[in-house]
């Protein structure tokens, strides 16, 4: 009864407590789902959707990034987006990048770039929720959902009201080494969501000099962690940094997420 499917700002517990997946907007369509997590903030986790979104569109496939960070958005600066979202007949326009990449972020929202949004967490689930069903996406071959970081409130509506095809998790060498990426990877496991692998951020340095990959960590032979692959080690790169605060991500055309993509491509012919 009186059920919006927004299970994020409801406090009952229908169809036996389970919660029920939100339903996209009659004119959208999204043929792949996957999400982008990492146990915390500052691993990069923003940075690896934003280059794999990159890599989607050069590659001729229609790609949208949802940035379900809300209180840390990156995909605004990350993409050079100044303008705000708009709304045409009841659904929010995601901005469209010089590559066709459909982006909604909580920063297009907001008045100031530098306001905080002071929200709980059901609010902030709610908004999530809204990015992903009232947005006017149309046809996607793959939506990118940038997660919150961790494995708290917002992260776990996430998974259980979006219907997610997988998920991609980006650490850090010194991460890896802690618990945290397990509690991420135990979360997937438990919430049934395949998990593509692993993606090794800020890896490590290479020398300007001699060329020389330098492993800070000692982490250069591991391949897998708790069975599941790494995708792929990406160095510490000015180039990237330079880049993403330029708002300039997608002329960025090294090869660090070649095999995350493989893996997403795959996927999307499942
Ligand atoms: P998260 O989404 O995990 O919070 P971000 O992707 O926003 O992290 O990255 C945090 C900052 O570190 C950003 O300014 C980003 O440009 C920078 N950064 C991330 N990875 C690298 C890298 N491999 N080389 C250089 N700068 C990086």
């Amino acid at each position: 009864m009186g059920c919006n499917h927004d299970c994020a700002s409801c406090s009952g517990n229908c169809n036996g407590g389970e919660i029920q997946k939100l339903i996209l907007n009659d004119k959208s369509s999204i043929k792949c789902i996957i999400g982008v997590l990492s146990g915390k903030g500052g691993v990069g986790k923003s940075l690896v959707t934003s280059l794999a979104a990159s890599k989607l569109a050069q590659l001729g496939y229609k790609v949208g990034v949802l940035d379900a960070d809300i209180t840390g958005p990156s995909m605004a600066r990350t993409f050079g987006i100044k303008d705000k979202a708009w709304q045409k007949e009841g659904l929010i326009l995601p901005y469209t990048t010089q590559k066709g990449i459909k982006v909604i972020s909580s920063n297009m929202l907001l008045e100031n770039d530098d306001d905080p949004i002071l929200w709980r967490g059901s609010m902030i689930s709610s908004l999530v929720s809204q990015f992903y069903k009232d947005v006017l996406w149309e046809e996607l071959d793959v939506l990118l959902i940038d997660m919150p970081p961790g494995t708290g409130d917002v992260s776990l509506t996430t998974f259980q009201m979006i219907p997610l095809d997988g998920l991609v998790i980006v650490t850090t060498p010194q991460e890896l080494v802690s618990m945290i990426v397990k509690k991420s990877i135990n979360m997937a496991e438990t919430m049934n969501i395949p998990l593509l692998g692993v993606v090794e951020n800020m890896s490590y340095v290479v020398c300007p000099t001699c060329n020389e990959s330098i492993y800070i960590y000692g982490n250069k032979d591991n391949q897998e962690y708790y069975g599941h692959p790494i995708l792929g080690k990406i160095p510490f790169d000015g180039e990237l940094t330079r880049l993403v605060d330029g708002g300039k991500v997608e002329d960025f055309n090294k090869d660090y997420v070649d095999e995350l993509v493989n893996q997403i491509q795959g996927k999307m012919r499942e």
